[in-house]
């Protein structure tokens, strides 16, 4: 990866992060806004009941305040004068004495025929005396002899209020009149008002008779049917008013829009009149509420969501110089390897130089060696036989002559076994393995066709030879003659080591083991002295006097075995002299690999 790659990568996995964190954010938010919402909803609507119950009581007390009053006045004996015909206008000034004490808007005295003929206002400029109210309901009802109670909009002042009205008996009980009251609810709309609530009661007919709102009163909930808006006007309970239904829409249980506005809407009933009282509570409030939570929420998981995004940050930009130390080390160390690189590059060049070089100067000396050793080999019996052309220039002796044949003819088969030797080195490869031919060969054979060419040898060096071999043939794969080249230069090296020993004993030892053949030759030498096996494998190595050995015999023999997949082993045995054997593949172990 580039180092460029990395901020874009940053870049996309941020983005990633803040659309997942908008979504999260919007997710949680509207469940929030609704579990709010439904919260404020229920606390709002219980604070409505408790409203609209206090409402309520009052209106009750206030239309209960004087309800005994009419009772009282009907049975009091200058209203039963004053019934009868007599001091009507003292009546008046004792009614409106009574009415100032009780803030009452009117009491008043009506003759059978609905006539006032006394009133507390009689010295207003707008007055009920002599006015007749025959026509509303609450006088015809006390008439009848009971209680009369009745609101409406009065008639002679168009100023709204309750009515309560009680026949005025004679001494037999029978009604010569009736006396009422009249109650003013403007104070009680004003407190209603005051109180900056939405308060309204309605009437049986559904007609909103006091409201804190005044837009809202003398307004219909629902259409009234035409029978009972004629009954209404018959007894002028709302005077003029148009009784036009009020723009307002059900939304549910709890819930309407009146003029456009929401509200939570809670209602109880006044029974006592068959009103119902309506209390209204806007519901933007709760909205502005709900999201006020919403947003405080999300300030707090914001503010929360920064701190732990500055923490992270923190971190990682610890981390982030952690590992920008760890880079520049590694970067520093990285440095340090490639010059250390460069140097041992250097070093083996050197190195490689100075290989060659030697390579180089051990070829020189090997061949310095090889002229030594060719030119002692072939020196001494070319100036032998140049000692024996001179001489036979000078000598007729026939007899002599043979000899000095005889003797020639020995150094020239000398020479060409020193040539023979050095022929081996001469194929590619030194062995020649090509053209080796391999067959099954028995080394008990091998050891039979040795011991006819070595047999004068062993003679003559008077050594006293044992051979231990099994019965059946020991089969390897191998090339007869050159197994026995070998055989041949081991046991002429047995034989030469044991040339000053005073025993001479050779072992010959054919054995089988763990599936190889071991072909062992053990003397009663000198042994192998300082000399590791690799030393005295090293072509023209010898310890032999000069003329008696080349040095390549081992150097041939190892090279041999080799190519039968075997091994040469040499070690210097406990009571002196050596035993070199040879360890080859048994024939049938070899096929079977
Ligand atoms: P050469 O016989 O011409 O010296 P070889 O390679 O056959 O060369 O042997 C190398 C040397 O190994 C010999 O010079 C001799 O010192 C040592 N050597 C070989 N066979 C024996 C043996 N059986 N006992 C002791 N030394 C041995």
């Amino acid at each position: 990866m580039s180092s460029s790659d990395i901020p874009i990568n940053l870049g996309a996995f941020r983005r990633r992060w803040i659309v997942i964190l908008v979504i999260v954010a919007i997710l949680s938010a509207i469940p929030l806004f609704a579990l709010a919402y439904v919260y404020f909803t229920n606390e709002e609507l219980q604070r409505a009941q408790n409203r609209v119950s206090l409402y309520r009581s009052t209106l009750i007390n206030a239309l209960e305040r004087f309800q005994h009053l009419p009772f009282v006045l009907a049975r009091d004996t200058h209203v039963l004068k004053a019934a009868r015909g007599e001091d009507r206008a003292a009546l008046s000034v004792r009614l409106s004495r009574f009415a100032a004490q009780t803030d009452l808007e009117a009491i008043y005295l009506m003759d059978r025929s609905g006539l006032t003929v006394s009133a507390s206002n009689y010295d207003a400029p707008i007055t009920f005396l002599n006015q007749n109210y025959g026509f509303r309901p609450y006088f015809r009802k006390a008439l009848a002899g009971q209680r009369g109670e009745f609101f409406g909009i009065g008639a002679t002042t168009s100023l709204p209020g309750f009515f309560i009205a009680e026949p005025v008996r004679d001494e037999i009980g029978t009604p010569v009149g009736v006396i009422a009251i009249k109650l003013g609810l403007s104070n009680l709309e004003k407190s209603w008002k005051d109180g900056g609530e939405f308060v309204f009661a309605s009437n049986a007919d559904g007609v909103v008779v006091l409201s804190s709102e005044a837009s809202w009163r003398y307004h219909t909930l629902t259409d009234i049917s035409s029978g009972r808006r004629a009954a209404i006007q018959a007894n002028r309970q709302f005077g003029v008013e148009p009784l036009s239904t009020l723009n307002w829409t059900v939304k549910g249980a709890s819930s309407i829009v009146l003029d456009g506005t929401h509200y939570l809407h809670v209602t109880t009933s006044v029974p006592k009149l068959g009103w119902t009282l309506h209390f209204l509570a806007e519901e933007g409030p709760i909205w502005q509420r709900s999201m006020v939570v919403v947003i405080v929420v999300a300030i707090i998981a914001s503010v929360l969501l920064t701190i732990a995004l500055f923490f992270r940050s923190e971190r990682i930009r610890i981390a982030l110089q952690a590992s920008q130390a760890d880079s520049r080390q590694l970067r520093a160390i990285n440095a340090k390897l490639a010059t250390e690189i460069e140097e041992r590059r250097m070093a083996e060049q050197r190195l490689e130089r100075a290989r060659s070089e030697l390579a180089r100067a051990s070829k020189l000396a090997a061949l310095g060696q090889l002229s030594a050793s060719v030119t002692h080999e072939l020196g001494q019996p070319i100036a032998a036989m140049r000692n024996y052309l001179a001489a036979a220039e000078f000598d007729d002796d026939p007899n002599g002559r043979q000899d000095r044949l005889n003797r020639l003819n020995g150094l020239v088969t000398r020479i060409e076994s020193i040539f023979n030797q050095l022929k081996f080195f001469a194929k590619p490869g030194f062995s020649g393995a090509a053209d080796a031919r391999l067959e099954e060969v028995d080394l008990r054979a091998i050891w039979t066709g040795a011991r006819e060419l070595l047999e004068t040898d062993i003679e003559n060096a008077g050594v006293e030879l044992t051979l231990s071999q099994p019965e059946q043939p020991v089969l390897v794969r191998g090339n007869h003659l050159r197994l026995e080249q070998v055989l041949i230069n081991l046991v002429r090296n047995a034989i030469a080591a044991m040339e000053t020993a005073k025993k001479r004993a050779l072992q010959i030892n054919i054995d089988t083991q763990n599936n190889r053949a071991i072909l062992s030759v053990a003397d009663s030498g000198q042994g192998l002295g300082n000399y590791s096996l690799e030393q005295l494998q090293e072509p023209f190595l010898t310890t032999r006097a000069s003329g008696e050995g080349m040095g390549l015999g081992l150097a041939i023999s190892t090279e041999i075995i080799k190519e039968h997949d075997g091994r040469l082993t040499a070690e210097t045995r406990p009571d002196g002299g050596a035993v070199f054997a040879i360890d080859l593949p048994l024939a049938a172990e070899k096929e079977a690999a």
